[in-house]
């Protein structure tokens, strides 16, 4: 399964905020098996949400959108959602009922357009927050607030899945530079994906959806690279 992030907020472009939803999500369904082939930023805007929007959802599985979600005149995601799919936005009933029963909230006491989603999505509730989130076709809608997010998906994460995939670390005292005949070794012996990732030491990442030949490839390096304490 393919699943493109998209993070919404001038916010994020403009480095104010620093984008852990889309680090925390990527992982969260790198974890589950999915592939994440583009997570992107996009200011608040109807035209440029949803002509990115309505891109990769043709491309891919899912899109998981953040962000944007508030009544304020600043959050448009819901609006440009409801673009891309070709429908109006609407006051949800079922997301009125959940906040009146477990929000404690009175209709009136909502700002206008809290409650507002494309006409026919499925409400998500904020359990963390007010702003309901939703899914609609194949685009999920969560809050930017990283707790009222991370909440959300954790209610809906089951409907994520992609075949697992196997990870191990090695961390080497040796520069990329040295090391590129071993990766390639390794390639032509074994079916896994290597990656290194230089820092102080180099950490070399060897992922496999066949744990056997990952552990094989992993034994295979150890036994040829230096080491690094840790
Ligand atoms: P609200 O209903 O509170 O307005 P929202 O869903 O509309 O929430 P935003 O207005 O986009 O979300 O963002 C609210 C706050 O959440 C931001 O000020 C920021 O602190 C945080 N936030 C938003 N997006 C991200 C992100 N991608 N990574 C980390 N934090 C984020
Ligand atoms: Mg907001």
């Amino acid at each position: 399964m393919q699943v493109a992030i998209v993070t919404v907020g001038d916010e994020l472009l403009a480095g104010e905020t620093v984008n852990t939803n889309a680090a925390w999500l990527g992982a969260r369904l790198t974890e589950r098996g999915v592939t994440v082939p583009r997570v992107v930023t996009l200011p608040d805007r109807v035209d440029a949400l949803a002509r990115t929007i309505n891109e990769y959802r043709a491309a891919y599985d899912a899109v998981l959108v953040t962000g944007g979600l508030g009544p304020t005149h600043d959050d448009l995601t819901m609006e440009g959602v409801a673009a891309a799919v070709g429908r109006d936005l609407e006051a949800s009933e079922a997301a009125l009922a959940w906040l009146e029963e477990h929000g404690g909230y009175a209709a009136e006491d909502l700002a206008a357009g809290t409650v507002h989603l494309p006409a026919g999505a499925r409400v998500l509730h904020n359990e963390a927050g007010v702003a309901p989130g939703c899914v609609i076709e194949s685009i999920y809608v969560l809050p930017g607030v990283p707790e009222e997010m991370q909440a959300m998906f954790e209610r809906i994460e089951g409907e994520f899945a992609g075949e697992p995939r196997y990870v191990e670390s090695i961390v080497t005292t040796e520069p990329e530079s040295a090391l590129l005949g071993r990766f390639e070794a390794v390639h032509d012996r074994f079916d896994v994906e290597i990656g290194s990732y230089p820092g102080e030491d180099v950490r070399i990442r060897v992922e496999s959806t066949d744990e056997g030949e990952l552990m094989d490839a992993v034994g295979w390096l150890r036994d040829r690279v230096d080491l690094a304490d840790t």
